[in-house]
């Protein structure tokens, strides 16, 4: 019986590591269902968060902006070069 306790256990551990980045359901559950691994995973999982390289706070990954320093934190990201655009090209021959 007190096995379960521990899983719930794990499960809030986790919850509680993962809410720091975003992801505290998610955390909540990989505890609950793998117990301590699933800490593991939320300890080493960065969520949907990136670390600011001027500050070091964790920030949403699509952020451009950090919150913590207001310094730009734009990466490189490569927009538009729609290379396939060829795909309407699913007709039924008759
Ligand atoms: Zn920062």
């Amino acid at each position: 019986m007190g096995f379960a306790l521990i899983w719930m256990l794990c499960g809030v551990v986790a919850y509680m590591i993962g809410s720091k980045k975003g992801e505290g359901i998610c955390a909540f559950f990989a505890g609950l269902l793998f117990g301590p691994i699933g800490i593991l995973i939320a300890l080493l999982g960065k969520g949907n968060r990136k670390g600011c390289s001027y500050c070091k706070e964790l920030m949403h990954k699509e952020a451009i902006v950090c919150p913590h320093c207001q310094r730009s934190v734009a990466d490189t990201q490569v927009v538009g070069g729609s290379k396939n655009t060829n795909t309407g090209r699913n007709r039924v021959a008759p």
